[in-house]
């Protein structure tokens, strides 16, 4: 089969590879559509390495048709059209057993520790079977929508901490795919007003034609004053970080009113620091958290929402490509120009 094997940091290639045979409590899929997500484009450029093997196939955002089926499984049958939640948790450890299985000691992803969805074909192994990682997608979706409920679920976890109540004025820096999925679950949240902040012109248009009310442009406007402006002077209750630029974390802070929340959402290049004023943090009582993956409710959740139309995923895919034009793909999607970047098996 094709599949865009990652050699080495930064060395990607189109090549011509074994197609997967189910063992037992397995399945493979033809993968119909997978997307690139930010965390690929780290993986690609060296900048993030835990958990990366060489070579293999990365991608963990997918949905496809099942055309293998392993002795044992039950649940599944060739041509059922699934998706999968890439994070399998061992269920055992600390923080498995109370609750916070996406940080999980010993999980184990897609892309990851098992070859992931660049490609035309993937093998689920049978943890992710008997853990329930693998959906039936409901009859009416896409494989594109049904491929987008991975990062959504990362954003509902990311929300979660974030903690938006009725009413807030929420603010996301960042207007990429990620930023623009915040920005639509705190209206659902109830959120007053959503305020996206993005230097990019092309992204900004992009969310002000996604129904962004408040756009802001932080290379020719004060985020802060723009958002003093519209809060009375006392700046956000949530503001949540889409973007992985370290300097943005102090900026955060200064964003959000005394006791207002801060979720660093994005992930930062491994090794990058920040210098923050922490007593911001403290005399503001600023509560600050972070985002790790997602739980497999937060990706059930993801996938009826975009179900039931409650989140317009669709809207964000800009580019197609098929597997043979990987290499393109990841370009498109690095350029600053995409929103989300779809690879499909037609
Ligand atoms: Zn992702
Ligand atoms: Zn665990």
């Amino acid at each position: 089969m094709k599949a865009a094997v990652l050699r080495a940091p930064k060395v990607l290639q189109l090549s011509d590879i074994a197609t997967p045979e189910a063992a037992p409590g397995e399945l493979v899929l033809r993968v119909r559509a997978a997307m690139v997500c930010g965390t690929d484009l780290r993986i690609l450029t060296g900048r993030k390495t835990k958990g990366v093997r060489f070579p293999s196939v990365i991608g963990h955002e997918f949905a496809g048709e099942v055309v293998q089926v392993g002795d044992g499984v039950t649940q599944f049958k060739t041509g059922d059209r699934v998706c999968m939640d890439p994070v399998i948790p061992c269920r055992a450890c600390a923080y498995c057993k109370t609750g916070h299985e996406n940080v999980c000691l010993h999980r184990q992803a897609m892309g990851y520790e098992f070859d992931g969805a660049f490609a035309e074909y993937i093998r689920i192994p049978a943890i992710a079977l008997t853990a329930g990682n693998v959906f039936m997608m409901p009859a009416q979706m896409s494989f594109e929508s049904a491929a987008l409920a991975e990062p959504l679920a990362c954003c509902i976890n990311g929300q979660r901490n974030a903690g938006v109540q009725v009413g807030d004025t929420v603010v996301v820096l960042g207007a990429g795919p990620i930023g623009l999925m915040h920005a639509a679950l705190a209206r659902l949240s109830g959120a007053r007003q959503v305020i996206v902040s993005e230097p990019n012109a092309a992204r900004r248009q992009a969310a002000v034609d996604r129904g962004v009310e408040h756009m802001c442009d932080p290379s020719t406007e004060s985020v802060m004053e723009f958002v003093k402006a519209r809060t009375d002077g006392l700046g956000a209750d949530v503001v949540i970080l889409a973007i992985g630029v370290p300097q943005l974390a102090n900026e955060s802070l200064n964003l959000v009113r005394k006791g207002g929340h801060v979720n660093l959402f994005a992930g930062f290049s491994a090794g990058e620091t920040s210098n923050i004023d922490v007593n911001l943090i403290h005399y503001n009582e600023i509560v600050v958290t972070g985002a790790s993956a997602l739980r497999r409710r937060d990706y059930e959740l993801a996938l009826n929402m975009l179900s039931a139309g409650q989140i317009d995923a669709n809207s964000l895919i800009t580019h197609r490509y098929e597997v043979a034009d990987s290499l393109a793909a990841f370009d498109e999607a690095g350029s600053g120009r995409a929103l989300k970047v779809a690879i499909h098996n037609v």
